[in-house]
């Protein structure tokens, strides 16, 4: 099987009035234009378990998610184009939902799995695909050391210097890949992590074992808005303000906590005046179709 893997993730400059008062200027990477449902970081994370699973001759992706999982989306999608097929294990009873549709309508199989039987994946995987050579594991999240190395390109393909380096963080995955790619290539940029659930300084011990060295980056766990989903009033009042003068659409579940995090530093007057800042977009657009009533 022949992998085209080739995407369009352009890095923009992008004009919002608190940047412009402060004299800073903020970059977008546009992973979020990769694949309308392969988005953002969940293509990184896939890349390289393709191309293993293809070197492999393994052609079914096996994967495991909740019924609102950006990754499950990413999964089915990307099994349709490349010409894998997908089964997903569903966390909790059997629903129905637009996320759930569309992986259906990619040709995923979805297999409800209680939550007990949820934990253990690897017994999951087993009792359903031992006997079946061509079947490919990729973990929950697509998390894993093929996604860290797909995340690296995220830097690896960046045209400019920039002074910092922002990303939302759910399970630190793609901050690692991110990490540890300013540090092979001993870039300058400071890289910050907004974590997207309550308690994130957590993360630090996550993603501990997928550094190669011991970096330097900042996490600023006070940008959850109360957890993982959770919204305010303010986040959702951020959103409409930023997606209305730029064009660019952030979901309130990541990327929008992690552009309110630049907005509200930029505030403050933590960056110096000409800082360059990039924040990446990670995608997970299709997240605000479930949300839309918050608007
Ligand atoms: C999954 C996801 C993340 C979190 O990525 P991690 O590698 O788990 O930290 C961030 N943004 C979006 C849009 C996502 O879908």
């Amino acid at each position: 099987m022949m992998l085209n893997l080739q995407f369009y993730s352009p890095e923009e400059e992008v004009f919002y009035p608190v940047f412009e008062q402060k004299n800073i200027r903020l970059f977008v990477k546009r992973d979020d234009l990769i694949h309308p449902f392969i988005s953002g970081n969940k293509w990184r994370k896939l890349k390289y378990n393709l191309l293993k699973a293809s070197a492999n001759q393994q052609n079914h992706l096996v994967t495991f998610g909740g019924a609102y999982s950006n990754h499950l989306l990413a999964t089915a999608a990307a099994g349709s184009k490349f010409g894998f097929k997908t089964t997903a294990f569903v966390r909790g009873e059997e629903v129905n939902n637009s996320l759930l549709s569309l992986c259906k309508i990619h040709g995923m199989h979805l297999i409800f799995t209680s939550r007990d039987a949820y934990k253990n994946k690897k017994q999951l995987f087993d009792e359903h695909f031992s006997h079946n050579p061509k079947a490919y594991f990729i973990d929950e999240g697509g998390a894993g050391k093929e996604a860290e190395l797909g995340c690296r390109e995220i830097i690896t393909e960046l045209k400019q210097n920039y002074d910092y380096i922002f990303c939302a963080a759910g399970t630190g995955t793609t901050s690692a890949g991110i990490i540890n790619a300013i540090d092979l290539n001993k870039l300058d940029s400071i890289f910050v992590m907004v974590p997207v659930l309550k308690g994130g300084i957590f993360l630090k011990n996550d993603i501990e074992p997928l550094l190669i060295n011991n970096s330097n980056y900042l996490l600023l766990d006070q940008y959850h808005f109360g957890g993982y989903a959770k919204t305010t009033p303010e986040l959702i009042q951020f959103i409409k303000d930023f997606t209305s003068k730029t064009g660019i659409l952030l979901d309130p579940v990541y990327t929008g906590k992690a552009m309110f995090a630049i907005q509200d530093l930029a505030q403050q007057d933590f960056f110096k005046a000409n800082s360059k800042i990039l924040m990446i977009h990670t995608g997970g657009i299709f997240g605000i179709l479930g949300m839309l009533d918050k608007f």
